[in-house]
């Protein structure tokens, strides 16, 4: 079994939930803890239905705030976006993420590593040189790397953004549409930028229950997806049921707590060895 993050969240969202000058404070807590570096990186895995193998990873970020706090994202990405705080951090993140990639490679372990970006960083359009320089410093293959692009009304510069995500798809990374199905991320969003893979909300896994709702929009999204050229990756996927269900619908991949919780790095290469399929 794979040791569980520990979580101390809940505490903490209540704080954040209060007033302006809390908010102010977690900007100044947050600015200190970039500058000395109280964040690391946990990692999920990806498995691929077809062949019952484990083919990739994804970054999720943490907050070490003290020595038994680590803290979701949930509690201050939004803080870290609004002050510009995201994109220092988020440089270190894609740093990180690609170093452990190429460790993982090196011990004969490739898995494409999801690195979530947010729509911060991709207005400024240095994310591909960064990337470039990071890739080639970590020594990685730009296929084995995957770009998470959330839902967001918070683009202010869609045509930037489009074009910041071609160039990085022209130049041989993978694009993944994050919470497909939730928040502003709707059909349009396909239309308008262009994708590798597509992430299914788990909103939309929780209840795929014979008859739901939620089974009858996942039924017409793998054919969708096929027919887009888009590979799909169901999200939040916790029991046997709703993966024996996805895999019969026609889902590529699966990533949820039924395979493992987000953990360490040495806790991925470890559950690896030990993985024999489902
Ligand atoms: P996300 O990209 O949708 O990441 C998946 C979230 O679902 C993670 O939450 C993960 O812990 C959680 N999860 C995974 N499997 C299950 C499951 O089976 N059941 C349930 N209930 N939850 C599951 P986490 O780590 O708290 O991250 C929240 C969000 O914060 C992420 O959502 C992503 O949007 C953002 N985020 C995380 N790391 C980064 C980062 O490095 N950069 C940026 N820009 N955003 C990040
Ligand atoms: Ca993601
Ligand atoms: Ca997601
Ligand atoms: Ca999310």
């Amino acid at each position: 079994v794979v040791p569980s993050e520990q979580i101390n969240v809940t505490v903490f969202d209540a704080r954040l939930a209060q007033s302006p000058r809390l908010q102010l404070s977690l900007d100044a807590e947050l600015k200190k803890a970039v500058e000395h570096q109280q964040f690391c990186l946990l990692y999920q895995p990806q498995m691929d239905i077809r062949d019952q193998q484990i083919v990739g990873a994804e970054a999720l970020l943490r907050w070490q705030r003290s020595e038994n706090e680590l803290i979701a994202p949930g509690a201050f990405m939004s803080t870290l976006e609004s002050s510009g705080l995201i994109r220092p951090l988020g440089e270190w993140i894609m740093q990180e993420a690609l170093r452990q990639q190429a460790s993982w490679a090196q011990q004969g372990v490739c898995l494409q590593m999801g690195i979530n970006v947010s729509p911060v960083q991709l207005e400024q359009g240095k994310i591909l040189d960064q990337l470039e320089r990071m890739v080639a410093d970590a020594g990685c293959d730009r296929s084995s790397v995957c770009i998470e692009i959330t839902e967001s009304l918070a683009i202010k510069k869609p045509l930037m953004v489009a074009k910041t995500l071609s160039s990085i798809r022209e130049a041989g990374y993978k694009v993944a549409l994050d919470d497909f199905g939730i928040g502003f991320s709707s059909l349009e969003y396909l239309l308008r930028f262009s994708f590798d893979i597509l992430k299914i909300d788990r909103a939309f896994i929780w209840n795929l229950a014979q008859g739901s709702k939620e089974q009858a929009i996942v039924r017409a999204l793998a054919p969708l997806c096929q027919s887009l050229g888009l590979k799909t990756v169901a999200e939040g996927v916790e029991t046997r049921q709703q993966y024996d269900l996805l895999s019969s619908i026609g889902v590529d991949q699966v990533q949820g707590y039924m395979l493992s919780r987000p953990v360490t790095a040495d806790a991925v290469t470890e559950l690896i060895s030990d993985f024999r399929g489902l």
